[in-house]
């Protein structure tokens, strides 16, 4: 299968596995019932999953529509072995879709568990069932609004606008300065020891480069001399595409948080990593997220106890 990737840095869940097939999205029969079908259920960032035999994890694919008698539109997802993978978003609960069988898992916990394969569907199913969950009514006039094209158009019932799925750009930078050291910080909304490198979404009418040079002047304070692009990850929690860089500020410089972003930030070499991690001071992202490979790429390998 493709694997196409940043050009510096492996990046995780990114393994492109099925054909979208986008092309038959305007085919409505593509989305009808058959024997071909099979359904992947989702519910607001969980995804419907089974541990095969050595113990990863799977998408757990329905042969039967699980809809039952909810209006609910199904989302071609692509093709896999000859079948119809069709995502199903539960939104709210039902007898017909609370299926007590179903082992629904929260993606942002297990994605690095997942066989690759099978996380590109998640994901896009996961992606796909937010943008449905959220946009049920006309933005314009507040009539509801019917899915079209395999599910990845909604369009007015009243005035006829159409409706697409939104993806929103966030910048997410490993800062080094000028020792090599690595800037860590903790979100005011970070659980306990958790650090990671800084991020934020890219404005309107903003460049990603100077999306970067932004926020690490404001969470951080410093100016970011130099960019590289290394990589981009899809997280749809609802909706983001993460887009890695490395990014230096020229010599040891002070740092001023912006205390009501950043409750802590400090710049570590490798060895103090090493040390805060034995010494359960931090806490990092796990292996399934563009930070974590941010992180171990300046690290030189896999930043663990
Ligand atoms: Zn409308």
């Amino acid at each position: 299968m493709a694997n196409l990737r940043g050009p510096h840095l492996h990046t995780p869940l990114t393994l492109l596995s099925s054909d979208r097939d986008a092309l038959s999205r305007v085919d409505p029969a593509m989305v009808a019932p058959g024997e071909d079908a099979r359904y992947l259920v989702t519910r607001a960032g969980e995804a419907s999953l089974r541990e095969d035999e050595s113990g990863a994890l799977r998408v757990a694919l329905e042969t039967a529509d699980p809809r039952g008698g909810a209006h609910q539109p199904l989302v071609l997802l692509g093709r896999r072995d000859g079948l119809r993978i069709l995502a199903v978003e539960i939104l709210e609960p039902s007898a017909e879709l609370d299926d007590p069988g179903r082992d629904l898992r929260d993606l942002r916990r297990v994605a690095d568990l997942m066989v690759p394969d099978d996380a590109d569907l998640a994901l896009t199913a996961v992606a796909m069932g937010a943008w449905h969950r959220s946009m049920r009514f006309c933005p314009l006039c507040g009539e509801m609004l019917e899915a079209e094209v395999g599910g990845w158009v909604l369009r007015c019932r009243e005035d006829g606008t159409e409706h697409f799925p939104r993806t929103d750009a966030a910048v997410i930078m490993a800062v080094r300065d000028s020792e090599d050291r690595l800037l860590l910080a903790r979100n005011t909304n970070f659980r306990g020891r958790f650090h990671s490198v800084l991020a934020g979404f890219v404005e309107p009418g903003e460049s990603l480069e100077n999306a970067v040079a932004r926020e690490v002047a404001e969470e951080v304070g410093v100016t970011v001399e130099e960019v590289e692009y290394v990589g981009s990850q899809p997280w749809p929690f609802p909706r983001s595409l993460m887009l890695g860089y490395r990014a230096w500020v020229p010599g040891p410089v002070e740092l001023t948080l912006q205390e009501d972003e950043i409750a802590e930030a400090r710049w570590f070499t490798r060895e103090e990593l090493a040390a805060a991690l034995v010494a359960e001071e931090i806490e990092l992202p796990n292996t399934a997220s563009l930070g974590r490979a941010l992180i171990d790429d300046w690290y030189g390998g896999p930043a663990e106890v």
